[in-house]
């Protein structure tokens, strides 16, 4: 027996066959009509489509026996490619130098006749053949001949089609991963939105709504959600002689005072109503639907709670109170209300003012 040997181009030649990613794949009808085609076509009882890989012989479909790869050294496949523009013709393998003693001339399936046309990829390499064989001696006629190299190009684009869908299929999913990858990075910019979007409404020293914040809730406070005018009182705070705190006791511990002012209008408001940072050492408290006596009386609570704060020295707080009237901004209020404070001011501080 002579072993096949390797082409030249053997290491170009098996890169292409595996670009075809055909090997070990599952058997496939567009094959199988092919090889029953070559098998009814030369009148053989077997016929087969195989790739040549390292060391095998692998058979994309296989009718007559049943086996799914072989031998390369044992294969007369392997000798077919090596004259890739020609069909490989033994009438008789018995008399054939190189096959006489092949275990599948000496054993089964006894293959007496072979005739196998070059499968050959775009670029002119040789990946394996179109074969037909049978077990009695037989001659093939030029028109069958032909027919077989015509049916071993149809295989050839039967493949070429496959790998194409199998390109097309890794594109659209790489497309989907890219997709999903957009997806999941819209996702993050969106959370991150949001937090910037918190961010910049909420004071940092504080945690108190920031005056940008407050505008949109002063609006809303005084006018119901009907678009008529609601009750509502509007608060000025500001802490009295901050810079000689500041001075005297350092500005981070002006910071400290800040935010304890801050923590504590917090949970006076927890329930109802909203207080702010309007910036610098003055704060504004909104209370919605509290009459003019009420809101007043909240502050003076406030103005008391704050001169208890455990801070280690003494720290006041003057207030200015306006109620909302109909027709007014909730700026016009505002201004009301920082009219009041300058009166609290005037009048001593530590103490509430109301707007008229
Ligand atoms: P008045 O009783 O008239 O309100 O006197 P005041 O000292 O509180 O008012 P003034 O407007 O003269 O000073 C306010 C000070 O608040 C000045 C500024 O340096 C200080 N300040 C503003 N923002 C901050 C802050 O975030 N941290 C600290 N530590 N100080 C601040
Ligand atoms: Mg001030
Ligand atoms: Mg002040």
């Amino acid at each position: 027996m002579i072993k096949p040997d390797k082409p030249a181009n053997e290491a170009l030649r098996l890169e292409a066959l595996y670009r075809y990613r055909i090997l070990d794949s599952e058997r496939e009808r567009s094959f199988d009509d092919l090889v029953a085609i070559a098998k009814a076509v030369c009148g053989t009882t077997m016929a087969a489509v195989t790739l040549i890989d390292v060391e095998r012989q692998w058979f994309k479909s296989m009718q007559g026996i049943d086996a799914t790869e072989n031998l390369r050294s044992e294969s007369m496949c392997g000798h077919a490619i090596l004259q890739p523009q020609e069909i490989m013709v033994v009438e008789d393998a018995l008399q054939d130098v190189r096959f006489h003693d092949n275990p599948v001339v000496t054993g089964d399936p006894h293959v007496r006749f072979y005739a196998g046309a070059p499968l050959i990829s775009s670029d002119g390499l040789p990946l394996g053949t179109l074969c037909v064989f049978d077990a009695r001696p037989q001659q093939l006629a030029t028109d069958k001949a032909e027919a077989l190299a015509a049916l071993s190009r149809q295989v050839m684009v039967v493949m070429e089609l496959r790998r194409f869908a199998l390109d097309i299929q890794r594109h659209m999913l790489e497309r989907n991963d890219y997709e999903r990858l957009l997806s999941e990075y819209h996702d993050v910019l969106l959370a991150q939105n949001a937090d910037l979007a918190e961010q910049s409404r909420t004071d940092a020293l504080t945690g108190l709504p920031n005056r940008r914040a407050l505008a949109a809730a002063l609006d809303e406070a005084v006018i119901a959600v009907d678009g008529r005018d609601r009750q509502t009182c509007v608060a000025l705070l500001d802490i009295d002689h901050f810079k000689h705190i500041n001075d005297f006791q350092g500005h981070a511990t002006g910071d400290r005072v800040l935010a304890e002012l801050g923590a504590l209008l917090r949970s006076h408001f927890a329930g109802g109503g909203l207080a702010a940072r309007y910036g610098g050492e003055e704060f504004v408290a909104l209370m919605p639907d509290a009459d003019l006596r009420t809101a007043e009386l909240q502050c003076e609570f406030l103005r008391v709670a704050v001169s208890n704060l455990p801070l280690g020295f003494p720290v006041t707080i003057s207030i200015g109170v306006a109620q909302h009237q109909p027709g007014e901004t909730s700026d016009q209020t505002l201004a009301r209300a920082d009219a009041a404070l300058y009166r609290a001011k005037g009048a001593g501080r530590n103490r509430v003012e109301v707007a008229p």
